[in-house]
């Protein structure tokens, strides 16, 4: 997916903003004694922009318009340390919510639709930009926001809601407390657009079953206006995103060289056309491949593979190297375990140990089942890790994401 000639031109405007704004990276074209590109060569040389660059422009220094032409800021979570501040112009804005348009348009959503929204508003992009999309299809949007079981339950069975936003994780919630409470003939859910952390295969096929609906996953990230860049049609063969809007890499984290396509990476994003905040080569650090040749749908919108984790995700054990990915592909193995799992790594007695959490998905021999899990893990990766396999719903269910690794080591 070289970049085409518009792009390069879109580019370029992008560059003389950046420059013209004298933040971050406009001095490091600077620097670099870069003021424009004119081939695919120029643009593969072009510096790559992080997470850390962003957070040391802390507050506004990401800012390339004037400022009264921001309407509005949004933040990234600050867990591991400052926040990022993306300040955004009317366009923006605009821009962001016909984007968003489109992903409801792929997965079928009309106008007649009653659309419900369960992630969070307010200074994150999720609630806000579901919204956005919502009223510029012409949809009806319950703006619920999380929490509150009892309400939503009760919202969405009165106002016969048809499609479900939400994480996997609080997906996954509202599916069992459906299920509990016998009342999954009192909802009308036909789709869900599910967004913001990687999900197994197990519990994509929970959630559409016990809830009865097709499942959409939606990509994003605050940084690049928020969620609503990329979404699967229903041939569901990866994400479509929208290439008059970002221009994709994917690169080797270990090199920084693009791969071929097909190939899996991580994904670095060029913003074509923003104005409060535009972001040239921002890495990701989510790891993806571009999916060649056409989809079944005809839409020439390029496609990715979803996120299979990210690449500093990396956990390393007794010396191995491990992706949570990778566990999550051998607890799939087993037909007796369910979809929920966690990961704890602790340093004992001058050694790593990983202890797994599976839920089970019936009453089996839990003791034989352990046995066979940490088998499977030594003879795929390298080492045994000692694992716990426990009833379901035993683990903690999250309205947001679900923490499936916790590094104990450097608490
Ligand atoms: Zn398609």
């Amino acid at each position: 997916m070289q970049i085409n000639e518009k792009q390069l031109a879109q580019v370029n405007h992008q560059i003389q903003r950046l420059i013209a704004a004298d933040n971050f990276y406009g001095k490091r074209l600077k620097e670099a004694g870069v003021d424009h590109v004119s081939s695919v060569e120029d643009f593969l040389n072009l510096p790559f922009s992080e997470k850390q660059d962003l957070r040391e422009a802390y507050p506004l220094g990401l800012m390339t318009c004037k400022e009264e032409e921001v309407v509005r800021i949004h933040s990234s979570s600050g867990t591991t340390g400052m926040p990022v501040i993306i300040p955004y112009t009317a366009k923006d804005v605009d821009d962001w919510g016909e984007m968003f348009k489109r992903c409801y348009e792929f997965a079928g959503i009309t106008k007649k639709d009653r659309i419900h929204i369960t992630p969070g508003y307010g200074l994150w992009t999720a609630g806000i930009g579901f919204q956005n999309g919502c009223e510029k299809l012409g949809a009806m949007a319950i703006p619920m926001g999380p929490g509150n079981t009892n309400k939503q339950l009760q919202m969405m069975m009165d106002l016969k809601s048809t499609v479900l936003c939400a994480t996997s994780s609080y997906a996954l919630l509202l599916a069992e407390e459906i299920e509990k409470r016998g009342i999954a003939d009192k909802i009308h859910l036909k789709k869900g657009v599910i967004g913001s952390e990687r999900w197994g295969e197990k519990m994509r096929k929970r959630i559409s079953t016990e809830l009865g609906i097709e499942l959409y996953d939606i990509y994003g990230l605050t940084e690049i206006y928020g969620p609503g860049i990329g979404i699967n049609c229903k041939y569901d063969t990866g994400m479509h995103y929208w290439d008059d809007y970002i221009y994709l890499e994917i690169i080797d984290p270990a090199t920084g060289k693009n791969v071929p396509d097909g190939e899996w990476g991580e994904i670095v994003i060029t913003t074509l056309v923003k104005e409060g905040a535009p972001l040239i080569r921002f890495r990701t650090h989510d790891l993806s491949r571009i999916i060649p040749g056409e989809c079944p749908c005809g839409s020439k919108f390029p496609r990715i593979d979803v996120i299979t984790g990210r690449s500093d995700d990396m956990m390393k054990i007794k010396g191995v190297n491990v992706f949570p990915k990778q566990i999550e592909e051998i607890l799939g193995t087993f037909p007796e375990l369910s979809s929920e799992y966690q990961i704890r790594i602790s340093h004992l007695d001058g050694k790593d140990s990983m202890r797994i959490y599976v839920e089970a998905s019936g009453s089996n021999d839990f003791k034989a089942l352990q046995q066979q899990v940490a088998a499977a893990v030594k003879s795929k990766i390298g080492f045994t890790p000692i694992v716990y396999v426990v009833e379901l719903g035993f683990l903690p269910r999250s309205e947001k994401k679900s923490k499936r690794v916790i590094d104990e080591r450097f608490q």
